[in-house]
């Protein structure tokens, strides 16, 4: 199968080139030419496996240049033993007759990147002998918390890989600086950055970008990638989960065979609802999908209006990994419902770049909203949302999958649909434990592992064992920087 780019579809390249180059040279984003199918029989047949089985026939489906049995190796890697906790790596949940909870955030570091980023690594490597580029492959990433530590969790010890990722000093959450400073593995290094996460964001972006550390790195033998969502290798493993749980209630009598199912996707860089699409293009009956946004509701408007504006103010709110007014993922998504246009979808991203604005055709606003409903919520309301589900269902949830649980709640009151619906829950509320135990009126203890305590007492459910290990973990990386000062440190590392 090829792959081509967004921007430019005379552009070939296999999937293993796709993977190791992240983004195309002009500035697209890869894509599949065409889509494998997925048929009712199909879904049958996948409804009698394990999620590993799954995602195998998946993954056979979008990346032919690997061995079946490279394949599962990698994903035995990623999703087998006890990487993820009491070995299901997306389990669901029934709320009620109608919704279903899909949580993700069983992995290393309790937040649904877990999924990709322990794929991701296992490919690269493979990805990188394919496409011929023989050399080591040094990861860069900046984050604002959740990826950061997913990437180094899933990178670390991987051979021929190493992974360095660079954070704001004082835009990160107490647990999430704990829980990547104490980082272990010998290919691994960790830097706090004197700056915000734009300041990393550019950084990093700005070492992408210089010849001359290309050519000092290459002859030290690194070849430098990324792991940042719009890899097509963080894509791929997203579209298992969706086939993977409708064959879950397909199994369990709860679906019957063709019954369209609704998903409800909290959402930043729509990532992971783009991976819920494709599921679809491939033929899982899906009806809509819900884009659940916080107060940055860029998105919101732009299902409602067909303008995408990202002059707005930027809100810092209770579920961060969805402060964002650029959703990287959506020029794929703008690719598709301008029916593969290169020239049209290009156009578009040059006028986001150049004025923060652009916008849909009446014809593509229409496709649009066949396939996509848009709703969001303030803190306050997703706080009332965490409490009253916890209150009538006994279950806690985070902040971002309260969103879309508030956004869902929005929508069946407003159209009476009554399709059964799939949220999907992207983090443990451990991650979190501030803002839920506000959220449910108790007091908030000030030393991050009382806080979990309290909240293991209230909920019943117990603390994920990789946070109760870092409290005797030992902080390995201390080191800080200014911006200006990546360059040298991302030289002092790939030595
Ligand atoms: C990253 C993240 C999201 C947003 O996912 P996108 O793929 O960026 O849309 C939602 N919730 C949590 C907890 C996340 O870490």
């Amino acid at each position: 199968m090829n792959y081509t780019s967004t921007r430019d579809n005379s552009r070939q390249v296999t999937a293993a080139e796709a993977i190791v180059q992240g983004i195309s040279p002009e500035g697209g984003l890869f894509v599949p030419k065409t889509m494998p199918s997925l048929t009712e029989q199909d879904l049958a047949a996948l409804s009698q496996m394990s999620y590993t089985e799954r995602a195998q026939w998946v993954l056979e489906g979008f990346l032919p240049e690997w061995t079946g049995e490279e394949l599962s190796a990698a994903i035995e890697a990623a999703y087998g033993g006890d990487r993820f906790e009491d070995g299901d790596p997306a389990p669901l949940s029934r709320l009620d007759e109608s919704c279903y909870l899909l949580e993700l955030w069983h992995g290393p570091t309790c937040a649904f990147k877990d999924m990709a980023l322990q794929l991701l690594p296992k490919l690269l490597p493979a990805a990188a002998k394919k496409s011929g580029c023989g050399k080591e492959i040094a990861i860069l990433v900046a984050t604002s918390g959740d990826t950061g530590k997913a990437a180094l969790e899933g990178f670390r010890d991987v051979p021929g890989t190493r992974i360095q990722v660079f954070y704001p000093e004082d835009g990160v959450s107490p647990m999430q600086k704990r829980q990547m400073t104490t980082q272990q593995g010998e290919n691994v290094s960790v830097v706090g950055i004197r700056g915000n996460f734009d300041d990393a964001q550019s950084g990093v972006k700005r070492i992408f970008g210089d010849g001359q550390m290309a050519k000092t790195l290459g002859e030290r033998g690194f070849s430098l990638s990324s792991a940042n969502s719009i890899n097509w290798g963080r894509l791929v493993p997203q579209i298992v989960y969706y086939i993977s749980a409708y064959c879950q209630l397909l199994a369990d009598g709860e679906l019957q065979p063709g019954e369209q199912v609704n998903f409800c996707v909290p959402t930043g860089n729509f990532g992971n609802i783009l991976a819920g699409y494709y599921a679809k293009e491939m033929g899982l009956p899906v009806k809509t999908f819900l884009c659940a946004s916080n107060r940055n509701n860029v998105l919101t408007d732009f299902i409602a209006t067909g303008r995408y504006d990202r002059n707005r103010t930027f809100y810092t709110t209770t579920s961060p990994s969805m402060d964002i007014l650029i959703s990287s993922n959506l020029e794929r998504l703008v690719y598709l419902l301008t029916g593969r246009n290169d020239a049209e979808t290009r156009e578009k991203m040059k006028a986001l770049g150049e004025t923060g604005v652009y916008q849909l055709t009446g014809a593509e606003l229409s496709a649009l909203q066949r396939e996509f409903y848009g709703g969001c919520c303030g803190d306050e309301d997703a706080a009332q949302t965490i409490r009253e589900t916890f209150r009538e269902y006994s279950y806690l949830c985070d902040p971002h999958t309260a969103v879309a649980m508030n956004v869902w709640k929005q929508y069946r009151k407003r159209t009476g649909d009554q399709t059964k619906t799939i949220i999907l829950s992207t983090a443990s509320p451990y991650k979190f434990g501030d803002t839920v135990l506000a959220a449910l009126g108790e007091t908030c203890p000030g030393d991050d592992f009382a806080r979990l305590e309290a909240l293991e007492r209230i909920s019943g459910l117990p603390v994920p064992a990789s946070l109760a290990a870092l409290r005797d973990a030992r902080r390995r990386f201390e080191e800080v920087c200014t911006p200006e000062e990546m360059g040298e440190q991302v030289l002092s590392f790939l030595q």
